[in-house]
């Protein structure tokens, strides 16, 4: 369902992405590991359509990203979930009005809006928290907000980037037993991290990449031992 093939990004002479090639089918469970700088995040950018090409191919769907006219861009991000590194809230609105937003954006009818955001939020764990400022909820707390965001529009495939980074190892947890549980539901997760840890402990395919290029695409998964 996602498939790239020889996917090349480079600035200036940075090889961001080098060459990458491979399959994701839907429903899948997929870390991509490396160190920083590796190029994690321009390939989830790929993904999402947020960054272009050189050269390669990458497909989404019948969608082929190279190709994609601005309309159709706004098409694929909507059928994606995107959790970024940093959570981008409109500070003066409540979470309530942040979803509402969202909502609007996405054009979601108006007459579905609360039972939408009754299910996102409350499948984070989050409902009591729609009248706060985004300022008031804890880094985790913002973490879940972004998530139930994402599934604002019931995405087929989620991409996050590094969900975990600056937590507690409790609120980690928290944050990771949500995509497994997506997950098991039938959503593919394509999830950033190095938290070395985690992925060791529980295990799913792994994708490591080293200065652009893709080294290892390992089906057990495990963070590599040599990075
Ligand atoms: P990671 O997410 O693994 O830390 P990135 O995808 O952010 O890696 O970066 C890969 C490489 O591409 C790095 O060397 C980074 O400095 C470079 N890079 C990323 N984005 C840009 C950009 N917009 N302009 C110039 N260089 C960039
Ligand atoms: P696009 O070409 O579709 O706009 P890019 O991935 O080339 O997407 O660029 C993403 C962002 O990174 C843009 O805001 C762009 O201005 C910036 N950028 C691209 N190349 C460089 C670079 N060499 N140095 C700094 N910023 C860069």
């Amino acid at each position: 369902m996602i498939e790239l093939k020889n996917v090349t990004k480079k600035y200036g002479n940075v090889w961001a992405n080098k060459n990458i090639s491979c399959v994701i089918e839907q429903g899948e469970f997929v870390y991509v590991v490396g160190p920083s700088g590796a190029g994690k995040t321009t390939l989830l950018e790929i993904l999402s359509a947020q960054r272009s090409i050189d050269s390669g191919i990458a497909r989404i769907g019948n969608i082929e990203i190279e190709y994609l006219r601005n309309e159709q861009i706004y098409k694929l991000r909507r059928q994606l979930g995107i959790v970024s590194q940093k959570d981008l809230f409109l500070p003066r609105l409540t979470i309530k009005e942040n979803m509402e937003t969202c909502m609007s954006a996405l054009e979601i009818p108006t007459e579905k809006w609360e039972e939408r955001m009754a299910e996102v939020l409350t499948s984070v764990e989050m409902m009591l928290f729609i009248e706060r400022l985004p300022q008031e909820l804890s880094v985790g707390q913002q973490k879940k907000i972004a998530i139930a965001r994402a599934l604002l529009n019931d995405p087929p495939v989620i991409i996050a980037d590094e969900p975990t980074a600056n937590l507690d190892v409790k609120s980690a947890k928290e944050i990771m037993q949500i995509f497994f549980r997506l997950n098991q539901m039938g959503t593919t997760i394509i999830l950033a991290t190095h938290d070395s840890t985690m992925v060791n402990s529980l295990r799913h395919r792994t994708l490591e990449l080293k200065n652009g290029e893709l080294i290892r695409d390992d089906p057990d998964g495990g963070y590599s031992r040599f990075s």
